[in-house]
């Protein structure tokens, strides 16, 4: 499977994973647009968000639940983070494996898009 976020869950390109549980792993982005900008993907390949099954809705709660504690490792739970999900093409969607961008760490635009 060529899907770099695959390759990153198999441990063939490095990553600086700061979470993994057994459904579940998060790293920084390799090219972050905030003080904090943190991946939450599934193990699994599930190419968006659109391709979730009926029992994926608990994978995605898994995945906030996990951005959640991660905001608070990182200390920009009390200041106030962003959760995105992007989804297909005109959603901005460019590597097809879905993953929430954990955004914080500066006042945020108010523009969703
Ligand atoms: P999308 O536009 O699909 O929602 O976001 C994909 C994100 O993945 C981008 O923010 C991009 O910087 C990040 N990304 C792409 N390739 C890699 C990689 O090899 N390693 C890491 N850590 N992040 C990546
Ligand atoms: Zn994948």
């Amino acid at each position: 499977m060529d899907c770099v976020f695959c390759k990153i869950v198999a441990g063939e390109i490095p990553a600086d994973i700061l979470y993994q549980d057994e459904g579940v792993i998060a790293f920084r982005d390799i090219n972050p647009v905030a003080p904090t900008h943190l991946l939450i993907i599934p193990r699994k390949h599930v190419p968006s968000l659109a391709h979730l099954s009926e029992a994926g809705t608990s994978l995605i709660g898994d995945m906030v639940k996990v951005a959640n504690q991660l905001a608070k490792m990182e200390g920009i739970a009390e200041g106030g983070y962003r959760l995105v999900i992007n989804c297909g093409k005109q959603g901005g969607q460019l590597v097809p494996h879905l993953h929430i961008h954990l955004l914080g760490g500066r006042q945020l635009s108010a523009a969703l898009g």
